[in-house]
């Protein structure tokens, strides 16, 4: 069995010793059609969701306007087809926009022409809409399958923002012809929808946190991130972190990170662009056999 090796520290620009990227999933009402489609017959539910395209990003637009701050956000190909205002202001904000599904749908289990269309459909939503081809994806619910980093650089996408198992940035071999994609890996504690969440029968169990245990969260996370070098990513859901109360301890968070003489604030799509400069040698990640296999 091939030893799987841990990612190696890159150099950041500037002499920075810490990349940062804010990203937000315009997930709307898709995540909960996906689940379960008899879900669109609550109304009280699909406004929730709304909240998202209609006043949270517009409000997280003018917070990263006001501080000048590039972010990725990843659009599932509903949304843009349900939502093409606010769509179309997060590309007119120039901020990188990236796929995130069609309909927000899981990958596991899933065959490969279904997985396919899956792909398709989110590309063509979002280049009919802006004009441009996604250079980024991100697996809804952060679940791919094994078979999905070969379909995403086949059809062209330079990084993934999905796997969790290193701090700092890494090519992800794709097959064994040296082929690769630009992985920059997240956690779920660096994720608003743990802290905030809460829709009845379907997310949550109805505990809100405050911005303020949030914030605390994410600050000591990027303090320790901060001295390890690597790439903190924090996720964040305009249907969640829009609102008033959220947005406005978000905003102060960013505008105290960007004090930090020590850390390089970027989009996503500039951070792969980064990363890929730097010729990594790719890693491969294989599929665990369950002992059960391991005997057949
Ligand atoms: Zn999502």
């Amino acid at each position: 069995m091939t030893e799987i090796t841990p990612a190696v520290p890159v150099t950041w620009p500037g002499g920075a010793r810490c990349a940062v990227a804010f990203t937000f999933d315009v997930d709307a009402e898709s995540p909960l059609l996906s689940t379960d489609p008899s879900l669109a017959d609550r109304m009280g539910v699909m406004s929730h969701q709304a909240y998202g395209p209609l006043v949270g990003v517009p409000r997280l637009l003018d917070i990263l306007d006001g501080l000048q701050v590039p972010a990725t956000f990843f659009v599932p190909g509903y949304t843009a087809h349900r939502h093409p205002g606010a769509v179309r202001a997060v590309a007119d904000g120039g901020h990188d926009i990236a796929h995130h599904g069609y309909l927000h749908e899981s990958l596991v289990g899933v065959d490969e022409r279904t997985e396919r269309d899956y792909l398709e459909r989110g590309l063509e939503a979002l280049e009919s809409l802006t004009g441009r081809r996604p250079s980024g994806y991100r697996a809804p619910m952060w679940e791919m399958n094994w078979r999905t980093p070969g379909l995403l650089h086949e059809y062209g996408f330079l990084y993934d923002s999905t796997l969790m198992d290193a701090d700092h940035p890494y090519e992800l071999a794709v097959g064994t012809d040296g082929r690769s994609l630009v992985e920059l890996p997240v956690s779920w504690a660096l994720d608003d929808w743990q802290q905030y969440c809460f829709v009845p029968g379907f997310s949550g169990t109805g505990l809100i946190e405050t911005p303020a245990k949030a914030i605390e969260l994410w600050e000591a996370e990027l303090d320790a991130m901060r001295a390890c070098g690597g790439l903190w990513i924090l996720t964040n859901h305009p249907f969640l972190s829009g609102r008033p109360g959220r947005a406005a301890a978000l905003r102060d968070f960013i505008a105290r990170v960007r004090e930090h003489d020590d850390v390089w604030i970027a989009g996503l799509d500039e951070i792969a662009r980064h990363v890929r400069a730097q010729g990594l040698a790719p890693r491969s990640l294989t599929r665990p056999r369950p002992a059960a296999e391991d005997h057949a």
